[in-house]
């Protein structure tokens, strides 16, 4: 009964057109039963009412776009659906071992219970860094592995761009967003005790020209054994991005020297 109101196709440029019935068979073939039930349980929450096309497919898990269908309810809402792929997992066993947090679980043989121990990681890394109030999209509601957080948009419909895909307009404006991406790699290591740990031009955007972390379902705890090395990639990763954009930076020694002291 919620097929009507859940479409799975890529998303558009454009206003997004919500098909009836003929959905049902895309949306059974894409969305499983469990998941189908979840997704369900957010529209009764009455958070959201629809889902309106798909922003996102990666490897790891699918973005979609929810809309309120009452037009005074102005938030547009990301919701992320994990997959259950055993290949995904083992990629990230390296961040789990070593997270206190997710040690003592004895789920992490189960794809399924991983899959949402991995979203509500995410959740509450969200969470932590919305209250620091370092830029990242604001988290609305996790049921198992179907999370619901702000979506990111200038208001057309579409997703802000990632620092990936930014026009940036001089050398001046990237000088700008480099500079913002460290203080915000510091602000994430000081105020809320973590690490990104894949942080890169695919996963910061540009939003309301404010630059916006997104994708922390992996960060980690500075007490991670292997923190420190991934604060090395998130440098080197920034640095090249940066870097190529033609401006100069940081040595990675003092941005590290300046993320940590
Ligand atoms: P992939 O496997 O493709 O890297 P992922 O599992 O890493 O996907 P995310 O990086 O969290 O998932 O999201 C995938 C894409 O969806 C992002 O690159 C971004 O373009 C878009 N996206 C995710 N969250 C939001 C959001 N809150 N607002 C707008 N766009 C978003
Ligand atoms: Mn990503």
């Amino acid at each position: 009964k919620y097929a009507d109101k859940i479409n799975t196709e890529p998303f558009k440029k454009g206003p997004q057109v919500t098909k009836d019935r003929a959905n049902r068979a895309t949306v059974e073939q894409v969305l499983d039963p469990r998941t189908l039930r979840f997704l369900a349980k957010i529209i009764n929450s009455n958070l959201m009412s629809r889902i309106n096309g798909c922003i996102s497919t990666g490897k790891e898990a699918n973005v979609y776009h929810g809309t309120h269908d009452d037009a005074e309810v102005e938030t547009e809402f990301a919701v992320k659906i994990y997959k259950t792929s055993i290949l995904v997992f083992k990629d990230r066993k390296r961040y789990v071992d070593g997270d206190f947090r997710l040690r003592n679980s004895k789920d992490q043989g189960n794809p399924r219970k991983m899959v949402k121990i991995w979203a509500e990681k995410e959740y509450r890394n969200l969470c932590r860094i919305h209250q620091s109030k370092v830029p990242c999209p604001r988290p609305y509601m996790i049921k198992s592995h179907v999370l619901v957080m702000q979506f990111l948009t200038e208001g057309d419909g579409q997703p802000s761009p990632k620092v990936k895909d930014y026009d940036f307009q001089d050398g001046e404006e990237v000088e700008r967003y480099y500079k913002e991406m460290l203080i915000c790699m510091r602000r994430l290591f000081q105020d809320c005790r973590l690490v990104h740990a894949d942080l890169s031009e695919y996963n910061s955007i540009i939003h309301d020209d404010k630059l916006y972390i997104i994708d922390v379902s992996q960060s980690v705890e500075p007490d991670h054994p292997m923190a420190l090395d991934f604060l090395r990639m998130d440098i080197k990763n920034v640095n090249d991005f940066f870097g190529k954009k033609g401006i100069n930076i940081y040595p990675e020694k003092s941005i590290f020297s300046f993320i940590t002291a």
